[in-house]
């Protein structure tokens, strides 16, 4: 980076066919968050309410940006994206030619374009061009022609377990359509394992509840973890539809669960060691959570065969990596719990997360705006207005960002998993809690390593290092 921006500028603009998805206030929230993130200070907000995608139409706030580029009150811009910012080639072209002369920095919420390189141009160039592109190709005759293609198109595939599809008829009995309603026994099981899952539940235990519910798979089967986890990662539940495992749009069916919920589970089933919890249910604190003082291996519980005697050995965690170290199992697992107990007790304990509550709701914000534009775009397309392939570029485009977008939404999630462990309650809740919960907590908060320890040296609490994870 070049010098630092002195004063930035963010600029807003809605058309009419962006629909009403990408609203000015949206876009000027999305550009002040980022432009806080880099650290540019705002200068001054310009807004432009431009009805048509048209060049005749005059731009008075835009005009007035070019004016404060070209006398030095701003440095920098930031844009949503490229192409509200400029609607023409030629406009492209000579908002380039200011941004090179002056040395602006300019940034959107779709990536990064620097105008100041070669490949930034041919970005916004190409952006620019399939913007375009886009407003010729609606003409009257290719909208009747997709509309067709939407009805012909519309199939959902398999009811997922929650939901039933039911006709919708005519005056006449005669069916014109369906739609997807809510199983309220389903929704309420559902609602059940998103909150069981927040809470710290492995998959396994999730299916067991589902199968002595008795609810079985839409094929008849009794649930196993696996399934369970694919069901809880559909968005469909928070509303949202797919194709190919991405997000599209906006569902026209009822949503189970709430999309913070949905993020909640989200962030405790993707959290980094989780996939340890497939297949066993685990049985010990510490296995596959402590890690090795020789060679950082991941300690296991060492099924020690009985002695000739038949008299069974202690329980103990030992490295399969090195098969250089191994300790038993109670005086470590009585350290970290007296450790883990004393820190969720203290006062301060909630300071210590990563509660970021204006990056979680940036991050959210930028997200839902990414939805949005998926949103308008199905829409669109179901109005005919765009066809398949251009539904499926424009996905792709966005596909990427949701992507990024949905890892800083996770990244600043509440640690929710702490709710209700923490405070002068602590060690009653860590008494009261499951094994799968106090595993989660221990994983949140620190890393465990077991130290080696001399021939002959007995056990002494220095020999296990807890180490608190930073947020
Ligand atoms: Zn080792």
């Amino acid at each position: 980076m070049a010098k630092s921006v002195q004063s930035c500028g963010i600029y807003a603009r809605i058309s009419s066919d962006e629909g009403t998805a990408l609203g000015v206030g949206r876009q000027i929230e999305d550009c002040t968050a980022e432009a806080a993130r880099r650290g540019w200070p705002l200068g001054e907000i310009f807004t432009d309410n431009d009805v048509s995608a048209t060049r005749t139409k005059k731009r008075p706030a835009y005009e007035r940006m070019l004016h404060a580029i070209e006398h030095g009150t701003i440095d920098a811009v930031v844009v949503w994206d490229v192409d509200r910012l400029t609607r023409t080639p030629a406009e492209l072209e000579q908002f380039i030619g200011l941004a090179d002369s002056r040395g602006l920095a300019l940034a959107s919420i779709g990536g990064e374009v620097d105008l100041a390189t070669p490949q930034g141009r041919l970005t916004a160039r190409i952006k620019g061009s399939v913007a375009r592109h886009e407003v010729e190709q609606m003409s009257r005759r290719l909208k009747r022609k997709f509309q067709e293609n939407a009805k012909a198109g519309k199939s959902h595939g398999v009811m997922p377990f929650g939901y039933r599809r039911e006709p919708i008829l005519d005056d006449n009995g005669r069916a014109t359509g369906s739609r997807d309603v809510v199983v309220p026994a389903e929704a309420e099981a559902i609602r059940e394992l998103y909150a069981r899952a927040i809470a710290g539940d492995t998959l396994r235990f999730l299916a067991k509840y589902l199968n002595e519910k008795g609810f079985t798979t839409r094929q008849g089967n009794p649930f196993i973890g696996n399934v369970v986890g694919n069901m809880l990662r559909k968005p469909r539940y928070a509303g949202h539809r797919t194709h190919a495992g991405q997000i599209i749009g906006k569902g026209d069916w009822e949503p189970i669960i709430s999309q913070d919920t949905y993020d909640q589970a989200m962030a405790v089933l993707t959290a980094p060691g989780r996939r340890h919890e497939r297949g066993m249910e685990p049985k010990h604190l510490l296995s596959g959570i402590a890690l090795c003082g020789r060679c950082g291996g991941t300690m296991r519980p060492n099924m020690h065969k009985p002695r000739p005697d038949g008299t069974h050995r202690k329980a103990a965690y030992s490295c399969p990596d090195c098969m250089r170290l191994t300790r038993q199992m109670e005086p470590v697992e009585e350290v970290v719990e007296a450790v883990m107990v004393g820190r969720l007790s203290r006062p301060d304990m909630l300071a210590h997360l990563s509660e970021k509550p204006d990056a979680l709701k940036a991050a959210a914000s930028a997200r839902d705006a990414i939805l949005a534009r998926m949103d308008t775009a199905a829409d669109d397309y179901a109005d005919g207005t765009i066809t398949g392939r251009q539904l499926a570029r424009m996905n792709e485009r966005m596909k990427a960002s949701l992507v990024e977008a949905e890892a800083q939404v996770l990244k600043y999630q509440p640690v929710r998993i702490l709710d209700g462990m923490t405070g002068p309650g602590a060690a009653a809740a860590w008494e009261s809690a499951t094994i799968n919960r106090k595993r989660e907590v221990i994983r949140q908060l620190a890393t465990v390593t077991i130290l080696p320890s001399g021939p002959g040296i007995r056990f002494s609490p220095e020999q296990v290092k807890i180490e608190w994870k930073q947020a």
